[in-house]
C-alpha cells in the first residue's frame, strides 16, 4: 500500500492546504494529515479544533485520515511506517526552508522519510494561513480563504480574544 503523511500547523486548514490534501489522496493509497503540535509556536487554535476542521473538510475523501503528533515527524513516520512526506510548496520563498527540512529529516532518519512535494495550485499560490490570521485579526474579509464553517471558527476567536 502506497501512503504518505502531509505534515503541518493547518491554523487554520486554508483551501490551499485543502487542495494539496485532495491531490495527494489521489496519488497514494492512503494519506495521514498529521497536526505537528510545535511547542515553539502558540497556535490560534488548539490540536482537537484543527483536527475537527481538518476531518470536517476531508470527509467525503475515504482514504484520508487526520492525526495529530507532537514530537519530530521523523519519529511519527517511524511509528506508522510511511517513509514519504507530502508539502506543498508556494513560492521560491518557500524553497529554502523545505529543502532544509526535507534534507535534515532525510538525513536523520537514515534515508526512510523521503519528502515528496507539490507545487501549488495558481489560485492558491498567495494563500497562507498567517496572513488569514492576520487579516481576520484586523477584520479585513478572508472568505475566499477558507471554508465557511472555518472562517466561523475564526471569527468567534477573535470575538472571545478581543473580548478578554
Ligand atoms: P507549517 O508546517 O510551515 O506551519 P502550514 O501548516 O501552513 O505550514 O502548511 C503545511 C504545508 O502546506 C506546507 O508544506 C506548506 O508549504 C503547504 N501549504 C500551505 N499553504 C499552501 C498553499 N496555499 N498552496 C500549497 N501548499 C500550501
Amino acid at each position: 500500500m502506497k501512503t504518505a503523511i502531509y505534515p503541518g500547523s493547518f491554523d487554520p486548514v486554508t483551501y490551499g492546504h485543502i487542495d494539496v490534501i485532495r491531490r495527494g489522496s489521489e496519488m497514494f493509497d492512503q494519506l495521514t494529515v498529521c497536526i505537528l503540535d510545535n511547542k515553539a509556536k502558540t497556535p490560534l487554535f488548539s490540536v482537537e479544533e484543527r483536527v475537527r476542521m481538518l476531518r470536517k473538510v476531508t470527509e467525503d475523501i475515504t482514504n484520508v485520515r487526520i492525526d495529530s503528533y507532537s514530537g519530530l515527524l521523523m519519529d511519527y513516520a517511524k511509528e506508522i511506517g510511511c517513509h514519504i512526506a507530502l508539502r506543498g510548496l508556494r513560492a521560491v520563498t518557500d524553497f529554502e526552508y523545505e529543502l532544509q527540512i526535507a534534507q535534515t529529516n532525510r538525513l536523520l532518519s537514515h534515508g526512510d522519510l523521503d519528502t515528496l512535494f507539490i507545487t501549488t495550485s495558481n489560485e492558491y499560490s498567495y494563500l497562507s494561513s498567517s496572513v488569514v490570521r492576520e487579516v481576520a485579526a484586523f477584520g479585513g474579509d478572508f472568505s475566499p480563504c477558507v471554508p465557511p464553517f472555518v472562517e466561523e471558527m475564526i471569527k468567534e476567536k477573535y470575538k472571545y480574544s478581543s473580548a478578554i
